[in-house]
């Protein structure tokens, strides 16, 4: 798929701006600080509904506006895919003091407005950063950001097992505080395991599944890049108190059965901390590079290989799951690549129909600019198309 109509009103630096893009390399070219992250961030969010680094929708909206009665942010993009073209739009309202307006976002999908969850992947998109270092060296919590974002693109019952799954807990943990302080029964956590265990074994099921795919691709791109010198191997481990075992593939029936058991398993330490202690919200990858921890041993260019190599993987991954392209977002990445790095990149996205481009630093990505179907420059939150070099 490719976008090829971009509007945006009043988001973060930006006051208007409309664009025409073309299938091929969009490459936008800008000084610190003018919008070039937060064109990228617009664009993921049309995709995913929500921002790549933003806490709260309310950051979002242009900051002049904020105190004015109705500050809202405007989003909308039309695409060409596969499954049928697209026309997206997302209305980000910031805080309001007048009650008629809700703060929060309101998405339309061909013109019909929809629940935010129902419009996540309608564009996929794949956002690559600077930060993405991260989740090689990072704590789990980026890593299962990593699998959710990419997950929730393609398949609707994950996000909302995803939903479901933060409300139990929340109810849950709430009742085992409760049980502590007897008031009230352990008995009463029989239903909120049932339920927990049961969405649960969806998401656990979902990511075990994604890393089939995620895994044998990260590998050989890892490969690809590095000349055949190093070997990423990412290992899903499941936090469920020891009954990870994972010697042949599970289903979502077992994955179910297991948490359950854990926390049968557990009840008495939970019931202790007060908190859940097992079960997705704790999941972690593992990533090595040469069969050593990623975050401890390996070194930040092997660190940022390793990043790269999975984010390519969660392209193909998104290729595969929708038998279309996602948009390919490279925000910043490339003038920190040296040139082979840099090639083995691009050459993996040449055959996917759109990648957009950002640089601060024109000069480090001349082979990009010379390839681009088009170029523009952001200044103050302003986009201009310029032509030649
Ligand atoms: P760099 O090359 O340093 O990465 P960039 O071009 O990617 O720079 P952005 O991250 O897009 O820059 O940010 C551009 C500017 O947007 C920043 O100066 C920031 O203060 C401003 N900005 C962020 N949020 C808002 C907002 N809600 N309203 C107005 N301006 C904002
Ligand atoms: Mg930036």
């Amino acid at each position: 798929m490719y976008i090829f109509d971009l509007q945006i009103a009043n988001y973060r630096n930006y006051g208007r701006a409309a664009l025409r893009l073309d299938k091929g390399i969009s490459l936008f070219v800008g000084d610190n600080a003018q919008g070039k992250s937060n064109l990228l961030e617009a664009i993921y969010l049309l995709s995913t509904l929500r921002s790549s680094r933003a806490s709260s929708d309310a950051d979002l909206v242009r900051r002049d506006l904020i105190h004015t009665d109705f500050p809202v942010a405007r989003l909308s993009c039309q695409v060409e895919r596969s499954a049928g073209n697209l026309q997206l739009e997302v209305a980000v309202v910031g805080r309001t003091t007048d009650a008629s307006h809700r703060a929060g976002k309101r998405v339309r999908v061909n013109g019909v407005p929809k629940r935010a969850s129902d419009a996540v992947g309608q564009l996929a998109a794949v956002l690559f950063t600077t930060l993405d270092i991260e989740i090689v060296a990072g704590p789990p919590l980026l890593r299962r950001r990593y699998l959710d974002m990419m997950i929730s693109q393609v398949d609707r019952g994950y996000l909302r097992a995803m939903q479901r799954y933060a409300r139990v807990l929340q109810q849950r943990n709430g009742l085992l505080k409760r049980v502590q302080s007897r008031d009230a029964q352990a008995a009463e956590l029989g239903f909120w395991d049932q339920e927990l265990a049961h969405a649960g074994g969806i998401i656990m099921q979902a990511r075990a599944e994604a890393l089939g795919h995620l895994c044998p691709q990260a590998q050989f791109q890892m490969e690809r890049l590095s000349d055949g010198l190093e070997s990423i191997q990412m290992t899903y481990r499941p936090a469920l108190g020891g009954l990870d075992e994972l010697d042949v593939p599970i289903d979502e029936t077992e994955w179910t059965a297991r948490m359950l058991k854990a926390l049968t398993n557990l009840r008495y330490r939970e019931v202790n901390a007060g908190a859940t202690l097992v079960g997705p919200h704790r999941d972690d990858v593992t990533v090595e590079i040469d069969n050593l921890p990623a975050d401890s041993f390996a070194s930040r260019a092997q660190q940022r290989t390793a990043a790269l190599s999975m984010r390519i993987a969660e392209a193909s991954f998104l290729r595969k799951a929708l038998g279309d392209d996602p948009v390919v977002l490279l925000d910043d990445v490339l003038s920190e690549l040296d040139a082979r790095r840099r090639r083995g990149v691009m050459e993996f996205f040449d055959s996917f129909q759109q990648t957009i481009v950002t640089t601060a630093e024109p000069d480090r990505v001349r082979d990009v600019m010379t390839r681009a179907s088009g170029r523009f420059v952001v200044a103050a939150g302003a986009i201009t198309r310029f032509e030649g070099e």
